[in-house]
């Protein structure tokens, strides 16, 4: 991993000086997520925007769960404090809206707001799914929220983030574990998003008895690629969160992939995901452990070329191990019981990339694999509804690893600086939202793509 340099410079007394009188960017330095640590270290704002909103009951109920202290008026004084004191978070339930004037109440409540969120702060907003709107005039408002969001996330400072949830109609008490992961520092580097919750039908699960703590207590959970970078950091997490790991990578790996098996207690287990029978292999080692309940496709390689001087073999290589693999994979899984194979209520999560959606110089053959991966969720989440199970993905932008320490220096510093939170992510961002797909309590998010990359600019 390659050191921050300029972070470590203008976080520093006299570089912070520098960079304010000549306009460089400030690097924030984002709060992450600690065991134990409460959702939110302050109190939050809840609003309404419309008489219609369906889910400010629910987030109530949230909040209230984990001790979070809520005020409605963006505009008052807190406990003692002034009516610009700080909030650790801003919910807004913008369900409900009826036409594009409806927004005005939208931005009543956010401008206030934009103020008083503090440090990697967090704002939420909640909308209904547009596509679930006939009449122009609604469909139009509900997409509004897209653009607004998409825009307050690069007006934000120090490390705070907004991001959008579409609810379901009918999916509002399904929320749960995904509002403790946008309010949470969970999400440090998930920032300008959109998520959609309950839009795929035929879900089920429940998130009563969670413990917020260890929430895949008790899972099995298989990680291919944990040799090392981000998917070792999936395992740690997995196995922080309570599940038991099997780490998967190449045989030439086996002394690291040992490593990770052994830190997160877990087992190891040598195999090429493009080998005949990778799927039955996997299974065949999770008996031992009575099946599996979360497979992470993790396992990724770049063989970067201009297209002008590509070849077949390497084009090849890329699309077998990105992508034929967890096709081949989820196949199996997919095929076999529910007693001793993937368990209902399984969940499969991806790892796409910034490259599959806003493409790369040089990496048509990544770029095309990993939004082959995007395919692959969405035409899969329908499918799994018999086992009760989810596929998503994760698609990281710049996260600071091996394989971004390579890069040379000026296409670093751009992946960096070229987003809202001016810096690259850490492999755990990753890690993190993968870990909360994989949650029992996170039933209600199927076929969802997200980008971990702080919102970086470079592309779409
Ligand atoms: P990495 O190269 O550090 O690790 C990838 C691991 O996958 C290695 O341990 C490797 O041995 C293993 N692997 C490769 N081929 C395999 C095979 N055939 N069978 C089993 N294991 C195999 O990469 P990383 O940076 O940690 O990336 C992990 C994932 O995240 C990849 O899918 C990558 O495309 C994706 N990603 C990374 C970034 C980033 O900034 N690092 C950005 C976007 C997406």
């Amino acid at each position: 991993m390659s050191h921050d340099w300029y972070s470590d410079f203008v976080n520093s007394g006299f570089g912070r000086a520098v960079a304010g009188n000549v306009g460089l960017p400030q690097v924030p330095k984002l709060r992450r997520w600690q065991p134990g640590q409460p959702l939110l270290s302050g109190a939050a704002l809840l609003g309404t925007a419309t008489a219609d909103g369906r889910v400010a009951k629910v987030v109530r109920a949230v909040l209230a769960d984990a001790h979070v202290e809520v005020h409605d008026d963006p505009a008052a004084p807190i406990g003692g404090g002034s009516s610009t004191s700080k909030v650790a978070a801003a919910v807004l339930d913008a369900t409900g809206l009826s036409s594009p004037r409806d927004l005005a109440a939208v931005q009543q409540f956010l401008t206030p707001v934009m103020r008083r969120v503090g440090p990697s702060g967090r704002i939420l907003v909640i909308g209904d799914v547009p596509a679930q709107a006939e009449r122009p005039a609604v469909r139009a408002a509900r997409r509004s929220l897209e653009g607004l969001v998409r825009s307050a996330a690069k007006e934000a400072r120090y490390g705070a983030t907004v991001n959008l949830v579409h609810v379901a109609d009918g999916a509002e008490n399904d929320l749960e574990s995904t509002l403790r992961f946008f309010l949470s520092s969970r999400s440090a580097f998930v920032d300008g998003q959109r998520l959609d919750v309950g839009t795929v039908p035929g879900y089920a699960g429940s998130s009563a008895g969670t413990d917020w703590d260890h929430p895949v207590t008790g899972k099995v959970a298989v990680v291919t690629g944990a040799a090392r970078g981000i998917g070792r950091t999936v395992a740690q997490t997995l196995a922080r969160d309570g599940a038991t790991v099997v780490a998967v990578d190449v045989p030439s790996a086996g002394d690291a992939l040992a490593h990770t098996a052994n830190d997160v207690g877990g087992t190891a287990l040598q195999l090429d995901i493009t080998g005949e029978g990778a799927g039955e292999a996997i299974l065949e080692h999770c008996r031992r452990h009575g099946g599996i309940d979360i497979v992470v496709h993790n396992a990724g390689i770049t063989r970067d070329k201009l297209l002008a001087n590509q070849d077949t073999d390497r084009w090849n290589s890329v699309i077998d191990v990105n992508l034929n693999s967890q096709l081949a994979i989820n196949d199996v899984l997919l095929a076999s019981s529910d007693d001793d194979g993937f368990h209902r209520g399984g969940r499969i999560v991806t790892v796409s990339s910034m490259a599959g959606i806003a493409g790369n110089r040089g990496q048509t053959a990544y770029g095309a694999s990993k939004a082959g991966v995007i395919g692959l969720v969405e035409a899969t989440a329908p499918l799994l509804g018999d086992k009760d199970a989810t596929i998503n993905a994760v698609a990281p932008g710049f996260i600071e690893t091996a394989m971004t320490a390579a890069m040379p220096v000026g296409t670093r510093e751009a992946g960096r600086r070229l987003s809202s939170l001016t810096q690259g992510g850490l492999p755990v961002d990753v890690a993190e939202t993968i870990a909360w797909f994989a949650q029992g309590a996170s039933y209600a998010i199927n076929g969802q793509v997200l980008r971990v990359d702080g919102q970086n600019y470079l592309g779409a």
